[in-house]
């Protein structure tokens, strides 16, 4: 149970705790141990701000406890006044104390017979195993209060909601999953025991011996991953490619940490993880009898093609649907049968829909003739979405599935250096292949940074002279995945 000197708990500490006490200790002592926040976890906290204010809508009118989350003591002293209050029959983000245990519901309706409705809502697009003890711990604190939870349920975005335009339509755009039974299961059965280990955690003076696992990164990546995982081997056992929690649990029997050290005849291992242990154990490139044969099976002029995305929760274009992805951005370098290479690029440059100019442009560009390359299937999948999107292109955009050569297919399947670290993306495979060639001199440098640079150029709230400068970012980092591509196919192919 709670000892005086305690820490509290909350929604965030629980699930940290269900996850692994250690982190849960850290999260209560050692805040500074806590890896840096990146840009896209930032955005990702953002968004979910955003669509739980939007969530508030479709149970409004209510009373919103507005005070932060340091000022814990007042709003729960604001939220027993409303709860005093028949008038309010709405309350968004109510505050409650139990035990030692401080939570906010985001939503906490009402009803005629003093029963409450809780609801949490999520900018998930499904309800999933790891939401239930956010759920069950609030009700856990409420009914402790003394009040009665008669629903509780998950608010979460529908994903096949599609934009009409104007303002979201809220019905459509939110669906409530029902987890009342489950929830109250959870909180009068689960809960007390996970919490008295919690508290027991808490009131020692060492932190607990728990070992690194598959759990540091599920339910979540866990915050403390860097400090718990210092300067991992080179070859580590767990880049072998889809390594089992089995296989990874013999070696751990065997005394095997690094891929050199798994000996030969070791069982339970894959033909590709075979390869990639002898890659490691030789210090030498495997190579398949089958790559040059599947590298030659391109025609010239070769096109080598990579999209940008954005994948708003809110839908921003008229007919998209949550999450979907949207290309605001190509690049193609073309190269011909005599070695020369040319480079096009199209970068959208406004709020409105980038699709219809961006696939025209495209299609010009790739005109009807030479292979596609791309790496991974992420470009076919976005041409298919443009041919639905745009009845009036669809044909076109559909014959250029057919000119498609997936570069990373090839590679993976028959192609490893052991610099590659058990990955093919092309961030593993460049400083491996083309060590001059990096991402490194880049202001952009990934995939979701891009996408968050393009929201913040299209935003009314930039200044031009940051535009351009975002602008430039952009098309430097599209144009530098190209570039890798073909270099990387230059240099692998030999014949
Ligand atoms: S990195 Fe793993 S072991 Fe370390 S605190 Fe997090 S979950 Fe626990």
């Amino acid at each position: 149970m709670v000892s005086r000197n305690s820490p509290s708990l909350s929604k965030s500490r629980f699930a940290a705790g269900l996850q692994c006490l250690k982190r849960l200790y850290f999260e209560c002592f050692s805040r500074d141990l806590a890896d840096a926040v990146t840009p896209q976890q930032q955005a990702l906290f953002d968004g979910g701000t955003v669509v739980g204010e939007l969530a508030r809508d479709r149970f409004g009118p209510g009373l919103l406890i507005a005070e932060p989350y340091f000022e814990h003591t007042v709003a729960v002293q604001h939220t027993k006044e409303a709860m005093e209050n028949d008038e309010i029959r709405t309350l968004f983000e109510a505050a409650f104390s139990f035990e030692g245990i401080n939570i906010r519901a985001d939503i906490l309706t009402k009803n005629d017979d003093g029963s409450l409705d809780l609801i949490e809502v999520k900018s998930s697009t499904s309800y999933k195993p790891e939401h239930l003890p956010d759920i069950a711990i609030q009700q856990y604190v409420i009914e402790g209060l003394g009040y009665f939870v008669r629903k509780a349920g998950l608010m979460h975005i529908d994903n096949t909601y599609v934009y009409a335009g104007g303002d979201y339509d809220l019905e459509r755009l939110f669906t409530v999953e029902d987890a009342s039974a489950q929830a109250q299961t959870y909180a009068s059965s689960e809960a007390r025991g996970q919490l008295t280990e919690m508290w027991n955690v808490l009131g020692s003076s060492t932190e607990p011996a728990i070992a690194t696992g598959p759990h540091c990164t599920k339910p979540y990546v866990c915050s403390f991953y860097g400090h718990c995982h210092p300067a991992e081997l080179p070859h580590a056992v767990n880049q072998l490619p889809s390594v089992s929690v089995k296989l990874l649990n013999n070696f751990k029997s065997a005394g095997i940490r690094e891929i050199s050290d798994i000996p030969t005849g070791f069982q339970g291992l894959t033909d590709r993880q075979l390869r990639v242990r002898d890659a490691v154990v030789t210090g030498k490139p495997y190579e398949s009898g089958d790559l040059q044969t599947a590298l030659n099976d391109v025609t010239y002029p070769i096109h080598f093609l990579d999209f940008e995305t954005i994948s708003p929760a809110l839908p921003l274009y008229v007919g998209t649907r949550p999450y979907r992805q949207i290309p605001f951005q190509w690049s193609i370098h073309t190269l011909d049968s005599t070695g020369g290479l040319r480079h096009v690029e199209y970068l959208h440059n406004a709020a409105d829909d980038p699709r219809e100019t961006l696939a025209l442009e495209m299609l010009e560009a790739l005109d009807d003739r030479g292979s596609i390359v791309v790496y991974t299937g992420f470009e076919e999948a976005r041409i298919k979405e443009l041919a639905d999107a745009l009845p009036k292109h669809r044909g076109s955009l559909l014959d250029l599935c057919g000119r498609i050569f997936d570069l990373h297919k090839v590679l993976s399947a028959n192609y490893y250096h052991p610099e590659f670290h058990g990955s093919w993306s092309i961030k593993s495979v460049l400083p491996a292949l083309i060590p001059n060639l990096s991402y490194a001199d880049l202001d952009i440098k990934d995939g979701t940074l891009a996408s968050l640079s393009f929201g913040q150029m299209i935003s009314p709230e930039t200044s031009e002279e940051e535009k351009a400068q975002i602008r430039e970012s952009l098309l430097a980092y599209c144009k530098r995945d190209t570039e890798a591509m073909v270099e990387i196919y230059r240099q692998l192919r030999t014949e």
